[in-house]
């Protein structure tokens, strides 16, 4: 027994309920057990419960052994002073609550729950709950997954906010920022941030109809331009960056941030930045053009871009390849951008303008990709559950990612129902 599995047992009801009584032999009903208080004071507020036959409104603390009462300090503690009920799972030592009514909670607690809850506790698999979620109904797995997909965005989006607001509120800059970060996708998305970030937007937009000046601007400003080349092309870059660095008092950031290690080559941080250079190249008013665009099929075109022509035989400065190999940024590439990028920033902006339909037109987006394809999602397809489309893969990787892989099934609707229902 630990405390968060007593406190789940009570918040759901999960022990015998007849035949309660408190230590000093009075009948007891619970009526309701109350609110689960996660921040400081007593476990549960608000409860009301009958002891003989007054009927009490107030606070309840729950404990693993009476003691653990005078163990807290709870008895010189103000914020203790409401309570109407003090559960234990052991009443190991008498009265040490005052008048309060002690439940005593052990004897009622059915073994079959303990067995369950240990089941999800020791299992060996990556996913404790692996040939037991499958008979839980659709409609609560829909559900949990809507929740977990609004506290995904709800992490997610409040560090965007405050970028927001540390720029002033200015949208086009934190889709710069975002969408640079993207390109980087896991291994390089702090180095794009990082890049994004030391080259306000105004310079490269300054300079959008000279996509070499682009490149010059991100690759200089990447760090990615102190070498001595061979080829023209890098050469040239340097040329134009040591010449623009100067004009707008630049300052890179550092080469060595970035990661090429097995990495396969067309995700090279050289062909990504090549990529999103292009990118500013071609779009004028892309912030519009996202936010006012719901469609899959309207967003793809706008990020489909090829980075220029050196890199049709170049994954890196200097290292030609033996085929030609134009490198677009790709289907699958662009709908992770879509994922993880213009659909959240749509819900942060319609949030903001508190335009309930924006808001849900972001989520229909979301729903309209199909689901992602990656370790965790296949973790779940093997074990019997497929994310039909990407708000479910989100949501799905928030749930291994929260839940599974810290074994948090007590806080989980999945964990709830096999603890609380029999098989
Ligand atoms: S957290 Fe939930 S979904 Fe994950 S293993 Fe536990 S019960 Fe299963």
């Amino acid at each position: 027994m630990n405390e968060a599995l007593l406190q789940f047992i009570w918040q759901y009801s999960l022990y015998k309920p007849t035949a309660l009584q408190t230590a000093d032999g009075e009948t007891l009903t619970i009526i309701y057990c109350g609110k689960l208080n996660r921040d400081a004071g007593p476990d549960f507020t608000e409860a009301k419960v009958k002891v003989g036959s007054t009927t009490l409104v107030g606070n309840v603390e729950l404990h693993i052994k009476s003691s653990d009462w005078l163990k807290h300090g709870h008895q010189n503690d103000t914020a203790y002073k409401n309570l109407v009920l003090h559960v234990v799972y052991e009443n190991d030592v008498s009265d040490v609550a005052g008048n309060i009514p002690v439940l005593e909670l052990k004897k009622h607690i059915p073994q079959d729950v303990l067995v369950r809850y240990t089941g999800l506790m020791h299992a060996p698999q990556k996913l404790p709950c692996a040939g037991q979620h499958e008979r839980i109904k659709s409609i609560t797995k829909e559900g949990w997954l809507s929740r977990l997909l609004a506290e995904r965005w709800e992490q997610k989006l409040g560090d965007w906010n405050v970028l927001l607001e540390n720029s002033a509120e200015d949208w086009r800059n934190l889709l710069y920022w975002r969408t640079a970060a993207n390109f980087g996708f896991k291994t390089n998305a702090t180095p794009f941030l990082m890049l994004a970030q030391s080259l306000p937007l105004n310079i490269p937009t300054k300079h959008k109809d000279n996509l070499m000046q682009i490149e010059a601007l991100l690759f200089g400003q990447a760090g990615m331009l102190e070498d001595d080349f061979v080829d023209d092309y890098p050469r040239e870059l340097q040329r134009e960056y040591d010449y623009l660095r100067k004009k707008y008092k630049l300052k890179p950031i550092a080469g060595h941030l970035w990661k090429f290690l097995r990495m396969r080559p067309a995700n090279f941080p050289t062909v990504r930045i090549a990529q999103f250079a292009a990118l500013i190249h071609k779009s004028l008013h892309l912030f519009s053009q996202i936010i006012e665009t719901h469609s899959v099929k309207e967003i793809e075109p706008l990020l489909d871009v090829t980075a220029s022509s050196y890199w049709d035989t170049h994954f890196q400065f200097d290292s030609a390849q033996e085929q030609r190999s134009p490198k677009s940024l790709g289907k699958s590439s662009i709908q992770n951008i879509i994922i993880n990028t213009i659909a959240p920033i749509q819900f942060l902006y319609a949030a903001k303008q508190d335009t309930y339909k924006l808001q849900e037109k972001a989520l229909q987006l979301l729903e309209s990709v199909p689901a992602e394809k990656n370790n965790i999602t296949r973790l779940w397809e093997e074990n019997g559950w497929q994310a039909v489309n990407a708000a479910q893969s989100q949501a799905l990787l928030q749930l291994y990612n929260n839940y599974c892989s810290s074994k948090r099934c007590l806080e989980c609707t999945i964990g709830l129902n096999i603890i609380k229902a029999p098989n």
